[in-house]
């Protein structure tokens, strides 16, 4: 099978694993294959971009390193970009962050960035021609789109690199620039022109180029530097942040002094704090807020500190101190108030705090803005001085010029820049065509929280990084994970959404029967009665965590032993025990495994299990002779014709019946252990068994509620459906025309339940 997500099987009690595209089970009706497909997992729906991440995990899983990235590249050419500086949303949301820590999904992505070929796929387009001004992640998105729609698109870039702040503002030791040189080559095979060192304003007006093109993309970005507007700001010593890092990264020669304070907490200023040191500085970075409040990416402030910078919280300069040439900050402590526009806490300065400490360079980083002076007044600003946009379209309020990214949002991400750059193609595909381009909602698909109680925890993969000491210059620190780490931390992946429509099946079905665009439908139908069999649900096994469910292994429930004892099942009807696959030698049973428990589990009795747990000892005992068989049991209940027989068959076969409660189930170097008491003698024992099957208590469906409601019925305080009357109504419910036949009324076996 060619599915790469595997999961595991509903049919088989999550013994054994299916994959996305699966028979339900071998005798279901019709008897095709289906794929199950829950929506979007958080992972994608986190990413502004809506990257599909899962697939890309799932194919790196499977070794389909060059599928992955291609599934990577159809909502983010910028792959080996953002495997190395994307803030990762997606992994804020990851849903394995419930069972141990988040998928390394950054780590992931850079993996298949890096791993061999980074193929082009060079196209020539022939359509309208479009101009595209600014060569950052949002230009580069833009014009990738409308390329691979077949425009002929043109960047026209200021300065003489291109990349934007991927280039002239992330430090090479974060980014190198082989990585984003890479993703520009694979943006440039589609046919999308880079001309360089055009100044939009200068060069060339947006007038003259409106009456060439007939839509303009304008991706300019936000650098212009926000000043502190304290005294002594324009001594010589203080830099501006964004403008330090630009001159490091266009290789001229900075100098700095021994002693550097940052201001600020975002990224451009731990950059600028790291880029300091490696230039050989004292580093400290002074931060109005506590650690907390820094918008800065908490594992680049990680890193910073790892490096010998220092960072002093709660602190703002109030002026500069120097006559010629900066000699030191004037500094006052602050305190955290109310939280503000932003929801962090407001800093508060504290009066009579104020103290100096001596630098020899400053460098402000506290923000930027965009300029926008080569935009005439027709263009509407805000009062943060960034472009207004159509939310849905990124259209200005100028006839067919667009704009999007940091010029748009204010210093954001590279992520949020190239989802931006790809709304604007859509919207400027809409604008020239009319053809609409619609974004679908689609449910956010989290695992439930049963299933993520049976995970068995496994450590996350770490990035492998140059040593601190051996840190010097400018080379990049992360070094990527290997194939073997790479593959075992894919594996790791929960697959939330079960298909994670990486449409590999698309390519091997012949006769083209999978149809991934299928919508859900409503259909109505007139009935006259409605009959309610939706059946029961066993009482969840992490809340019998006494008998070692989630700790112990070998500890399984009745319906998984009836799974191994069947031949369709998971190991052909042979049993053996889930950690090792060994026959196990001695089974104990226990009976009312959260039934009949009004302290601590359920009160009322199960009914079905002492039946199936004398059949299932005696099946056990049938397959493996010399086999040990043990029941704990409270007593024994043989309500029906012939069961009383049976249960003295078992005894007979020699299945042992030990009266009494168990108290704790534990596992110990590979054996289970059994805690319990034999209230017929009197005396605690201690069982060494191989496997423990729990008879566990049943209780109705998770949703039977919702439907109860939907159906007008009623039901009792245990969740079981009520009939009209016990004795005289039956099957009847209060709601005329509707009928219950099942388990959702109270426990039953198969015979009652037919006969009902
Ligand atoms: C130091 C620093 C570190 C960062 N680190 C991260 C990080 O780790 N992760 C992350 O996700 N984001 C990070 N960011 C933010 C990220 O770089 C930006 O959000 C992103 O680059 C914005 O993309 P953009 O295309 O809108 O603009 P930009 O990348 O700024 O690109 C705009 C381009 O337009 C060009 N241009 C400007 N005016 C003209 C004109 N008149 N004519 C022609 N061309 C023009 C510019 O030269 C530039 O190339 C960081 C930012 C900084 C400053
Ligand atoms: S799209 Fe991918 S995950 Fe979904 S069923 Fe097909 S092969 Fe499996
Ligand atoms: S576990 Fe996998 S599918 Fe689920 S959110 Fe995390 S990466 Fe996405």
């Amino acid at each position: 099978l060619v599915c790469p997500v595997e999961i595991e099987s509903e049919f088989d009690e999550r013994l054994r694993k299916r994959h996305a595209v699966f028979r339900p089970f071998p005798q279901a009706v019709p008897n095709k294959f289906t794929i199950s497909w829950l929506g979007h997992p958080p992972c994608r729906s986190a990413c502004p971009a809506g990257v599909n991440v899962q697939g890309y995990v799932a194919l790196i899983q499977a070794g389909k390193y060059q599928e992955a990235l291609k599934l990577e590249r159809e909502a983010n050419p910028l792959a080996s970009v953002c495997g190395r500086v994307c803030n990762h949303p997606c992994e804020t949301e990851c849903a394995r962050k419930e069972v141990d820590d988040p998928i390394a999904i950054a780590s992931l992505k850079r993996f298949i960035a890096d791993s061999g070929e980074y193929p082009l796929e060079p196209k020539q387009p022939t359509g309208p021609e479009i101009v595209v001004v600014g060569s950052g992640p949002a230009g580069l998105s833009c014009a990738y789109f409308l390329a691979k729609r077949n425009y002929r698109v043109t960047i026209f870039e200021a300065e003489e690199l291109i990349g934007g702040l991927l280039v002239l503002g992330i430090p090479e030791f974060r980014l190198p620039r082989d990585a984003i040189k890479k993703d520009i080559d694979y943006i440039r095979s589609f046919g999308v022109e880079i001309k360089t060192g055009v100044k939009v304003g200068e060069t060339v007006t947006i007038d003259e180029l409106r009456s060439k093109y007939r839509a303009i993309f304008i991706a300019t970005g936000a650098h212009d530097e926000i000043r502190l507007q304290i005294e002594g700001e324009d001594l010589p010593g203080v830099l501006p942040g964004v403008s330090f890092l630009k001159r490091v990264n266009l290789k001229e020669e900075v100098r700095l002094g021994r002693r550097v304070a940052v201001i600020g907490g975002g990224n451009a200023a731990i950059d600028a704090a790291r880029v300091a040191k490696r230039l050989e500085s004292e580093v400290t970075i002074l931060y109005r807020r506590s650690r907390r409040e820094m918008p800065a990416n908490p594992w680049e402030v990680e890193e910073a500190l790892n490096e010998g910078v220092k960072i002093e919280f709660l602190v703002s300069p109030v002026k500069f101190l120097g006559d010629d040439r900066l000699t030191g900050v004037e500094c006052i402590r602050m305190e955290l108030g109310e939280p503000d526009a932003s929801g962090r806490r407001r800093p508060i300065p504290i009066p009579g705090s104020e103290f100096k400490i001596e630098v020899d360079n400053v460098i402000v980083a506290i923000s930027q803005t965009p300029r926008t002076d080569f935009l005439g007044e027709e263009f509407e600003r805000t009062r943060w001085g960034t472009l207004v946009v159509d939310p849905e379209t990124l259209q200005t309020r100028v006839e067919g010029v667009f704009a999007g990214g940091d010029l748009v949002s204010g210093p954001a991400t590279v992520i949020e820049a190239v989802a931006a750059g790809h709304k604007a193609a859509d919207a400027i595909h809409s604008y020239l065509t009319g053809e609409k381009v619609f974004k679908k909602e689609f449910p956010v698909a989290r695992p439930e929280p049963e299933r993520l109680a049976k995970i068995a925890r496994k450590s996350r993969a770490e990035m492998p990084k140059i040593p601190i000491g051996e840190r010097g210059g400018f080379v990049e620190v992360e070094k990527g994970l290997d194939e073997d780490k790479a593959k075992s931390e894919a594996s790791r992946c929960l697959n939330c959404a079960v298909c994670c429509e990486c449409l590999e099946c698309y390519k091997v079905c012949e006769p083209d029967a999978i149809d991934h665009s299928i919508q859900d439908q409503i259909l109505e139908f007139d009935v006259g009665a409605i009959v309610v069999a939706t059946g029961y649900d066993l009482y969840p096994d992490q809340n019998l965590i006494e008998y070692g469910f989630g700790t112990a292994r070998d500890v399984i429930n009745g319906l998984q032993f009836e799974r191994l004892l069947s031949a369709s099942g998971p190991t052909g009807g042979e049993v053996r025990r889930p950690s090792d696959n060994k026959v196990p030698k001695r089974v104990v049973f226990i009976q009312c495994a959260g039934s009949r428990d009004p302290e601590s589990h359920l009160p009322y009795c199960s009914k079905i299990c002492c039946m199936y747990t004398a059949k299932h000892a005696m099946l056990y005992k049938h397959r493996v002779p010399d086999g040990e068989p043990v029941i704990f049991y409270i007593d024994v209940r043989t309500p029906g014709k012939g069961f009383e027989e049976f249960y003295k068959r078992a005894t007979d076969e020699g299945v042992l019946y030990l009266r009494g409660k168990v108290s704790k189930v534990f596992e110990e170097n590979g054996k289970v252990i059994v805690w319990g008491v034999d209230t017929l003698i009197g005396k605690k024992v201690e069982i060494e068994a191989d496997m423990v099957v729990l008879a566990t208590g049943i209780i109705p469906r998770p949703d039977a509620q919702d439907l109860a409601k939907k159906f007008r019925l009623t039901f009792d305080e245990n969740g079981f459906y009520n009939e009209a009357h016990p004795k005289l109504r039956p099957v009847e419910t209060l709601t005329a025309g509707v009928y219950l036949a099942c388990a959702i009324q109270g426990p039953k076996d198969i015979p009652e339940t037919v006969a009902q």
